[in-house]
């Protein structure tokens, strides 16, 4: 079988951002990557979890709530794809760091967190959620379309 186009992506040239992994049409994915590839640190699953229920519970509920086709997390831990159809780059990267700010800040009951909404309710840790959030969020300060560029 052949190399799929996000195995393509040296993963030793990049750290913490925003990036394009791909484009099929009009549904562009982006990477959310929060950690650096391969540095060591990674993020718990509890803390992905929260991310996960906040962050897609956050976009699909923005003006751009039509728009969004999915957002979950990457398999290595390192972040979280996020699946949009008709977007501009620039109102992307502006939603992706509101769902940030909007988690960072987040101190309320966990969206879906019950044993009828989840498959593994009991699995989340906001504290560490907010806290996992803050690089990528201080990273898309004054972030570039350009800078979406895996290759730049
Ligand atoms: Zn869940």
């Amino acid at each position: 079988m052949e190399k799929i186009k996000s195995f393509q992506v040296d993963h030793t040239k990049f750290g913490v951002g925003m990036y394009i992994s791909r484009i099929d049409g009009d549904i562009a994915t982006y990477d959310l990557r929060m950690v650096k590839p391969n540095g060591g640190v990674y993020l718990s699953s509890p803390s992905m979890h929260t991310i996960e229920h906040l962050l897609a519970t956050y976009v699909r509920n923005s003006r751009f709530g039509a728009n969004i086709v999915y957002a979950g997390p990457m398999g290595c831990r390192t972040g979280f794809y996020l699946l949009v159809r008709g977007m501009e780059h620039e109102d992307a990267i502006s939603l992706a760091r509101d769902a940030l700010k909007f988690i960072s800040q987040y101190n309320d009951k966990i969206p879906g967190q019950s044993e009828e909404e989840c498959g593994n309710y009991l699995e989340h840790d906001l504290e560490s959620a907010r806290r996992d959030v803050l690089p990528l969020l201080e990273r898309l300060e004054n972030y570039t379309v350009k800078m979406l560029d895996y290759n730049v």
